[in-house]
């Protein structure tokens, strides 16, 4: 009888146990993000109060991307928006207002200092801001504090946990940050250059000294000119620069036929605007940098 009693209890406590971890999937704060990779740093910091959707995924290009009608829905369930902001999500406005979001938007990227370039827009020059502001460290500690910031403003009895999960995340990436000035300060400087696609490296090149020279410009939405890309190629000769580097959100092709061209090894794939799937090698923010820096300070150091 005693026995019995206890496997009644058991059972009793396995299913109000169920009930409760039901009713906090329930309970979690719904967060989106535009992009994997704050997609990421909203989870660092969010921990287990918050449930991120991300819009763009793994190897997703978010200079191009097309909203779906689930995404509004998304959108419209969730407590609070991430966006990178700095003109990167071009769709994001249509599909607010389209989606009915009721609730807080935070722009990642608030207080970055921003770059701004003169681009070639169709044979008249105009001042374009580059928005790739994620890929120096210094500015992902930003994006982190305005995530801390957002998501205690609308989970406030959350407060202690989010502050917790931001120092401890800060703390990595300011470690981080130290690995890559380390291994990026010891290559030469005449093979601190390489080519990519479009110019995502901005920051990076600003941050840690390396130049970068890109066809396509800061967005992937006009395709590089025979013009453009015959005077990377003469760059390329003139200069001696020693990689080109593939990006996982573009496609290869041209810095193939770029390759060919001028002899310039393919330096690897670089993850500039979107992490790998998971189990990939840039699966999170900061395996993005690791990976990044691994392939450039192996195609630059020799
Ligand atoms: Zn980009």
């Amino acid at each position: 009888m005693k026995s019995r009693t206890l496997v009644q209890i058991g059972l009793a406590l396995a299913v109000a146990l169920g009930a409760a971890s039901a009713a906090n999937a329930a309970d979690k704060i719904k967060a989106v993000a535009s992009f994997s990779i704050l997609g990421d740093m909203v989870e660092q910091v969010g921990g287990d109060r918050v449930e991120v959707a991300t819009l763009v995924g793994p190897d997703g290009d978010a200079h191009v991307y097309e909203p779906t009608p689930s995404d509004a829905k998304t959108l419209a369930a969730s407590k609070i928006l991430f966006v990178n902001g700095l003109g990167f999500e071009g769709w994001m406005d249509r599909l607010d207002k389209s989606s009915g979001f009721k609730g807080k938007t935070v722009v990642a990227s608030a207080g970055v200092q921003s770059r701004h370039m003169i681009e070639d827009e169709g044979g008249k020059e105009e001042e374009i801001t580059d928005p790739h502001a994620w890929q120096s460290l210094a500015n992902g500690k930003l994006y982190v504090a305005n995530i801390r910031d957002g998501l205690i403003a609308v989970d406030p009895e959350g407060k202690a946990e989010y502050e917790a999960n931001a120092a401890k995340y800060l703390d990595a990436i300011a470690k981080e940050e130290e690995a890559v000035k380390e291994a990026l300060g010891n290559l030469p400087p005449e093979r601190r250059k390489i080519i990519t696609t479009h110019d995502a490296f901005g920051y990076f090149g600003a941050a840690y000294g390396i130049e970068v020279v890109a066809p396509e410009g800061v967005s992937t939405e006009s395709e590089a000119s025979a013009k453009d890309v015959a005077k990377i190629i003469r760059q390329i000769r003139a200069q001696h620069i020693p990689a080109v580097f593939i990006e996982n959100v573009t496609d290869h092709r041209l810095l193939d036929q770029i390759a060919r061209e001028t002899g310039a090894k393919i330096g690897g794939t670089l993850y500039t605007d979107a992490l790998s799937p998971p189990g990939g090698p840039a699966a999170t923010y900061l395996n993005m940098f690791r990976h990044n820096v691994g392939a450039l300070t192996a195609a630059l150091s020799s």
